[in-house]
């Protein structure tokens, strides 16, 4: 079991890293989890420590009503919305939050990002939603998240006037979704300086969204 959890942290800490890397956060902004497979548990990051700073060791352990487990700091003050989303949400792996600037602009203005798109087909098989104005301190984000997300192909919300979450299988898979978020975000916003961007049939974008879910990708080798 602590090997799981060790791997995990490392796991977490490094994809922090991604977000830096594709600009989604600035200070300590910012957070990625994954739950601990087969266990009631989740690895997330401290709160208020620099992404230089962020290393396997200080990552926290937390149950899914997020009491820290094993740490030294504080969680992040976003972890009872990943908790709450755990606990909805079993097939869930991996939640991501930023404030990256332009998806955070369409929240700020409480609109969803149309599919407009082809690798928004893709990837989020829909419009991205707006969820509810929530403030942090109980349930009511978690709730948005997971009330938003239910029934949607989209693994990524944003969050009226606060920034995105992101859900997927596995840590990975939510920051993959928040990295293609804020660039379509990016795109979808440019492409409405120009003018309106133009509608993709529904047809269009089911057989998109199946084709990249289902087929696209390398295939393991045959045995
Ligand atoms: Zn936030």
């Amino acid at each position: 079991m602590s090997e799981a959890i060790d791997l995990l942290r490392r796991r977490v800490a490094d994809l922090h890293q991604e977000l830096v890397r594709y600009g989604l956060v600035v200070w300590t902004a910012g957070n990625v989890s994954a739950r601990v497979p087969g266990e009631d548990l989740l690895v997330i990051k401290p709160s208020g420590v620099s992404y230089d700073e962020l290393t396997p060791q200080n990552m926290i352990l937390c149950d899914l009503d997020g009491n820290v487990v094993e740490g030294e700091h504080l969680p992040s003050s976003d972890t009872a919305a990943h908790a709450y989303v755990y606990r909805h949400r079993p097939d869930v792996g991996g939640v991501v939050h930023t404030h990256s600037t332009y998806a955070s602009a369409w929240a700020a203005r409480g609109e969803p990002v149309p599919c407009v798109l082809t690798a928004m087909a893709d990837e989020f098989g829909a419009e991205i939603p707006i969820g509810p104005f929530a403030l942090i301190g109980d349930d009511s984000i978690g709730r948005g998240i997971v009330e938003t997300l239910a029934g949607h192909r989209s693994p990524a919300v944003l969050m009226k006037s606060h920034g995105v979450f992101t859900i997927g299988k596995d840590a990975e898979a939510a920051v993959k979704a928040a990295v293609m978020c804020e660039d379509v975000a990016r795109t979808v916003h440019v492409s409405r300086q120009l003018g309106e961007p133009l509608p993709i049939a529904q047809d269009d974008i089911d057989r998109l969204n199946f084709r990249y879910q289902n087929v696209y990708g390398q295939r393991p080798a045959a045995q």
